[in-house]
């Protein structure tokens, strides 16, 4: 088996995996990226909207006011110090990004244009303002490229089309590197380091109706999961409240942010009932539940009635043109919709995880409900929960998620790497475990299991017993079904068996990282007893802080569930107090 041997090994490429590996090159350090698909082909060019920062280009801002209204959109659950770490680091990040060559829109004095988006505030929830830094309606696109040429320049160590399939942590809760499997030749390799960051990105594909790209399938939380280590706040699933029915495909919360609105069967802006001040540009989960609701109580739209529909026309063609080129094509491609004329249906479609790997604010993964740590390990990005986004993220977050605790990953890794210190040896189990592991799926028997049928039911499981609205009975059944597909996929087994770019062994491998990530959600879903953020039950209609201001710690390996207390003491602020969250 062929046995690589580097400094730092970052498993991504997507915005946080470049920008970690970035700050590591720069520093001298040997680092090699894996990724399953070509760097800038990762789910972050995706990203629409844009990247929010406090830069006061367009109206007055204050880190302060960004860090209010992320804790307000966490419903009180996002750690306090990782946010005030992340707000007041935006601007840096975003001007760095800049210096980089990003190419930003601008204002006409020059300055980084801003957008108004959900849940950004001005003056503690005044008013709607615009935070959000955006190219077009391309930003992910634009960040990607960009990290990635710098990357290039910086001569970092890309291994494309690897699929990291098993961390190897030793019995002391080290971490000493991963084992990937080479899609090319269908060969394993050990990939040992000094330090593993994961930036492996998120896991949308748990759903059947996903804006995520098709390669999200939480490979990075699957790995933790057999390592046993937790996964935190996984009941917390953001829908996007407008993904364009049927097809699934995200229309940015930017066209909301320029002056869309929604609208349903009777032509009534119904925001306004929900959110009489936010209105369309409330946070994500309250949108979503006012469509679903509107829906439900037969005001949807289209053949079914089971859509609404987003309202662009009157902001004109030129507006469209220049601020959502983008979305104006995938409008007319995926809606036959042409936005210039027509409204886009939309309805709320699975976007966002924002449960994780449980880390600190410098990256380092946490291994029980003490907050004890892995050594030599660390997780960033959409794969690790900070955690700053608690039950709700913010939309353009996430991006500054990526590079700023990207790039604390890397600073904190090049402070307390040891250059010098000797590769310990590598144990055979962790070996044998990932070669059994690929091995079994050649095995046939008279039971085996077909990975579309289980995939197909993984999926339809999750969409219709852990949604936007989430029922006892439903969770109860779904948690039971869930651990029977988990069963099955134990008896997983692909036809062919060639070596050579065997896209069914990868399918069957990432099936199982999906079911890990099911799991956790559907167990932690049901564990907790209060709507809060993204978590809305019927049988509990309120946050309740006294019994559930707590992040859930979900073990794979035992099947248990452990707590650990939210983190309401920043960094150098006052604490923000626990209010009711209204828009
Ligand atoms: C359609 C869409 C639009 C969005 N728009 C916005 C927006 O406007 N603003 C915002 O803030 N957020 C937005 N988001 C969210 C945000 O884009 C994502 O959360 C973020 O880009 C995730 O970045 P990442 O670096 O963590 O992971 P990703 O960009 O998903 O990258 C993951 C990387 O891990 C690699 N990988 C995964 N598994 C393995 C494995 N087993 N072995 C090797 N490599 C592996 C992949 O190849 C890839 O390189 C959007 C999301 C979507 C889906």
């Amino acid at each position: 088996m062929q046995h690589f041997k580097f400094d730092v090994l970052v498993v991504g490429a997507g915005g946080a995996g470049l920008r970690s590996a970035l700050q590591l090159s720069d520093a001298g350090l040997n680092v090699a990226v894996l990724s399953k698909v070509f760097p800038t082909r990762s789910h972050t060019v995706a990203a629409q909207g844009g990247v929010a920062a406090a830069l006061g280009n367009v109206t007055e801002d204050k880190w302060i006011w960004h860090m209010y209204d992320t804790i307000k959109g966490s419903d009180y659950l996002g750690d306090q110090d990782a946010i005030e770490y992340m707000c007041k680091s935006a601007a840096d990040a975003i001007y760095e990004l800049e210096h980089y060559g990003m190419p930003f829109d601008r204002n006409s004095d020059g300055k980084i244009y801003q957008r108004p988006f959900g849940g950004m505030t001005k003056n503690f929830g005044e008013s709607a303002m615009s935070r959000t830094c955006a190219v077009a309606d391309r930003t992910g696109h634009a960040m990607l490229h960009t990290l990635y040429q710098r990357n290039v320049k910086n001569n970092t160590q890309f291994f494309i089309e690897w699929s990291t399939l098993d961390l190897i942590k030793t019995k002391d809760d080290e971490v000493l590197g991963v084992i990937a499997y080479e899609m090319a030749t269908g060969q394993l390799a050990i990939f040992q380091a000094k330090k593993t960051i994961f930036a492996t990105g998120g896991a949308g594909r748990i759903f059947e109706a996903s804006t995520n790209a098709y390669i999200n399938t939480g490979d990075g939380l699957g790995m933790a999961a057999r390592a046993n280590i937790p996964l935190e706040d996984m009941e917390f699933w953001q829908f996007h409240p407008t993904g364009i029915a049927g097809a699934g495909v995200l229309v940015t919360e930017g066209c909301r942010g320029e002056g869309g609105y929604l609208e349903n069967s009777d032509g009534e802006r119904f925001m306004e009932r929900y959110a009489p001040n936010a209105k369309d540009l409330a946070s994500r989960d309250v949108v979503s539940r006012a469509i679903a609701t509107e829906i439900k109580n037969g005001k949807g739209v289209g053949k079914n009635k089971n859509a609404v529909y987003l309202q662009l026309a009157h902001l004109g063609e030129d507006k469209i043109n220049e601020k959502l080129p983008g979305i104006r094509e995938i409008a007319i491609k995926f809606a036959n919709a042409d936005p210039i004329k027509d409204p886009i249906p939309v309805v709320p479609t699975v976007h966002y995880m924002m449960g994780g790997i449980p880390t600190n604010l410098h990256g380092q993964v946490r291994k029980n409900d003490s907050g004890d740590r892995v050594e030599n390990f660390y997780a960033v990005g959409e794969c690790a929960c900070v955690s700053v986004h608690g039950a709700n993220r913010l939309g353009s977050n996430s991006l500054l998620d990526l590079i700023v605790f990207g790039r604390a990953a890397g600073l904190h890794v090049i402070d307390s790497i040891d250059q010098k210190a000797k590769y310990p040896d590598i144990p055979k189990e962790a070996v044998e475990f990932t070669q059994q592991r690929v091995a079994s799926l050649n095995t046939q028997s008279k039971d085996s299991e077909n990975i579309v049928q289980l995939g197909n039911d993984l999926r339809s499981t999750m969409q219709q017993h852990c949604g936007v609205f989430r029922f006892p009975e439903l969770l109860k059944e779904g948690v039971k079904k869930i651990h029977d597909i988990a069963e099955r996929s134990e008896r997983l087994q692909i036809s062919d068996t060639s070596n050579v770019f065997n896209t069914a062994r990868i399918d069957a491998l990432e099936l199982k990282n999906l079911i890990e990530v099911a799991k956790a959600t559907i167990e932690s879903a049901h564990a907790r007893e209060e709507s809060r953020g993204a978590h809305c039950r019927s049988d509990f209609e309120d946050r309740n802080d006294e019994q559930w201001l707590k992040h859930t710690l979900y073990y794979s390996q035992t099947n248990t569930i452990g707590y650990r207390p939210v983190n309401l003491k920043p960094l150098t602020v006052e604490t923000f107090p626990l209010k009711k969250r209204v828009y």
